[in-house]
């Protein structure tokens, strides 16, 4: 049992590492803007709302009079509104000024989707992957497109994997060699790294009947693993809401203990502390690493949870009980002890923790080295946008990080847009805390 004041100790002095190796604001002049942006949605209830509700309805408007229409339409619900608003809703009384108006806000949302998203297709993404390897950074792709409704949707987004993971494999062809992105304790790891969703590999995922979701994803995603196999390349499946976890997770499991993929793909899936039932889980897919036999180690991301809103609203709505913590603190502590879990269950896991939070991640770092393992026996991960900065700095400690890269156009990137605002827009959110100028220290405590 760790004595918990040095662990504290240990904790403080990483965070503070860490923070210390945070690239300046001046590097990112457009970042001041997007986060005075954010700042102000943060405060206002009513003008976080319109700000959804307009980034929603972007990729339907047919054009620039009809983006300033819907955009002074939410604000005028909008009663304490900031300088630069009231002057927007005063240039959409002539028609020039809705022009000029929409215009403006429609690259204003562009510019915010591609601060999350990499580019349309992992081609146009070469250079950014490129760029972040160079750095230190290694990278896992996700192709947006979410909850498929139709068969023929399914066959589609299945091909663009498959495909992503070809134009993957030579995006890291001739790249220099970065030892600690490609090996640890374990193993050598694939630098060609993709993310799935199993409800955009199905129409079917429904919480009445999971089987047949299983059943109807099985094949597409065992072509998937296939194609990974033969490229050398991770296929990482993410987690979504509540009511698929019990499915996706089983349907992962499943296919990995099929007798073709003992000896690859490099393969994981997604452990959301903020659930209830995280601990029972963790326990349950450990089990399953520990007498899998694989030839690589289960990669299991943990993560706190991207649906929290979704999980109470829909709770409320049935009069359940949350399947999720409604204490922040509650799922930080245990995203720590599920971290150390993790850890301790090794070499049959490879724990991947992924957080923006730097209390989270220095907790991660400490508990690693108390338990005697080398730092690149860990690995830490950080969505592109939101995690800049950190993996910046985990870069420059020389500590596995690996940003996770959606790519997609604006159409499909709106739900992962929507939930990235509403993560840093959150008063609870690390990312605000630390933007609203919370000591150091504070931040670093524990939870
Ligand atoms: C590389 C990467 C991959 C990811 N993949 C997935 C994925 O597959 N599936 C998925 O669901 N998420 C995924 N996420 C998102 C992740 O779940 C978090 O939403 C996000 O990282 C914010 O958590 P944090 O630790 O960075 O920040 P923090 O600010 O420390 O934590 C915010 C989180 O705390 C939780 N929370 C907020 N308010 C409360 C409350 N009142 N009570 C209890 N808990 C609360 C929520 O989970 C919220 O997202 C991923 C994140 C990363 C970095």
């Amino acid at each position: 049992m760790p004595d918990t004041a040095t662990l504290e100790e240990d904790v403080h002095r990483i965070g503070r590492e860490l923070a210390a190796a945070f690239p300046s604001a001046a590097r990112h002049p457009m970042r001041a803007l997007d986060e005075r942006a954010m700042d102000y949605a943060s405060q206002d209830l009513e003008l976080r709302a319109a700000l959804f509700r307009f980034v929603d309805v972007v990729p339907a408007c047919r054009s620039l009079d009809d983006l300033a229409r819907h955009l002074t339409s939410f604000l005028d619900r909008v009663e304490d509104r900031p300088p630069p608003l009231s002057a927007a809703m005063k240039m959409a009384d002539s028609r020039a000024g809705r022009a000029a108006l929409g215009a403006a806000s429609a690259a204003g949302v562009r510019h915010m989707a591609h601060r999350f998203i990499v580019g349309e297709t992992p081609r146009e993404a070469t250079k950014v992957l490129q760029e972040l390897w160079r750095t230190g950074a290694a990278a896992s792709v996700d192709l947006l497109g979410e909850a498929t409704v139709t068969t023929a949707e399914a066959d589609r987004y299945a091909d663009r994997c498959a495909q992503a993971l070809d134009e993957l494999a030579v995006v890291y062809e001739d790249l220099p060699a970065r030892p600690h992105l490609e090996h640890d304790g374990a193993g050598p790891l694939p630098r060609a790294n993709l993310s799935v969703k199993v409800s955009a590999l199905t129409p079917l995922l429904r919480p009445d009947a999971p089987e047949i979701g299983k059943r109807d994803a099985a094949p597409r995603l065992r072509a998937l693993l296939r194609r990974a196999k033969q490229r050398g390349a991770h296929l990482h499946i993410d987690m979504e809401s509540f009511d698929s976890h019990e499915a996706v997770t089983e349907l992962v499991l499943e296919l990995l203990s099929e007798d073709e993929f003992r000896d690859g793909p490099s393969a994981g899936l997604v452990l959301q502390a903020y659930l209830r039932d995280s601990p029972a889980l963790c326990d349950r897919i450990t089990a399953w690493a520990a007498q899998a036999n694989r030839a690589s180690p289960l990669t299991v991301r943990l993560v706190k949870g991207a649906y929290w809103d979704h999980e109470i609203v829909e709770a409320r709505q049935h009069g359940w009980d949350a399947p999720v913590f409604e204490v922040k603190a509650d799922s930080d502590r245990n995203f720590e002890d599920l971290t150390v879990r993790l850890l301790e269950a090794r070499p049959s896991v490879r724990p991947a923790i992924a957080s923006h939070n730097l209390r989270s991640i220095a907790h991660a770092i400490a508990q690693n080295r108390r338990l005697g393992a080398p730092d690149e026996d860990l690995e830490l991960q950080v969505l592109r946008g939101l995690g800049d900065d950190l993996q910046h700095a985990l870069a420059a400690l020389g500590i596995r990080v690996r940003t996770y890269c959606p790519v997609g156009d604006l159409v499909a990137g709106m739900a992962y847009l929507v939930r990235r605002l509403l993560e840093n827009t959150s008063n609870e959110s690390f990312l605000q805390e630390q933007a609203r100028g919370v000591p150091l220290e504070t931040l670093l405590a524990a939870p």
